[in-house]
């Protein structure tokens, strides 16, 4: 049995899908002014899975909705953070209360290539966690066949990756 719900706002837009193991909300858009937390439902599954792969900009009066959201959230569940778009991991880094104790398990990192191309990458942190934990990007291919460079700050950009639990 599956429960979907549609949430949106005037630059947001939430998708919450409830099945028997865990919670999904979808996040997509703004995070921005029009966005109202209090209308968002506290699912109480023990797993809830925020998937920020279109999440946009967010601003400060946004971010604020977004911390009191994911702080209720956390108060009954485990969260889990997938498939983290670029503004998001920003935005996380920036302000590391934006995950509420949870953690990424996968996020998307820029690169870009000597023959102009610019692209993002799905990096899972478990498949390249001890990469990541010494500040290194995963390493991939470009179409043209070069290495892509990593287009950030990778002692910046990876921070939010400090605060994993040790590997054992
Ligand atoms: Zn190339």
């Amino acid at each position: 049995m599956e429960n979907r719900k549609v949430i949106k706002f005037a630059n947001l837009k939430i998708d919450i899908v409830e099945s028997a193991q865990a919670a999904h909300y979808y996040i997509a858009g703004d995070v921005d002014e029009n966005f109202r937390q209090k209308e968002i439902p506290r699912l109480k599954s023990p797993e809830l899975h925020l998937h920020l792969k279109d999440v946009g900009n967010f601003n400060s009066v946004g971010i604020r909705e977004w911390i009191q959201l994911i702080s209720d959230l956390s108060q009954h569940s485990k969260l889990s953070f997938h498939e983290c778009s670029v503004s998001a991991i920003d935005q996380i880094n920036m302000v590391p209360h934006s995950l509420g104790g949870g953690t990424v398990e996968s996020f998307y990192a820029p690169y870009y290539c000597d023959c102009g191309r610019e692209t993002v990458k799905l990096i899972n942190v478990k498949d390249h966690e001890k990469d990541l934990r010494q500040n290194l990007a995963p390493h991939f291919l470009c179409e043209c066949g070069k290495d892509l460079e990593f287009d950030a700050l990778e002692e910046t950009y990876f921070q939010f990756l400090t605060s994993l639990p040790k590997a054992i």
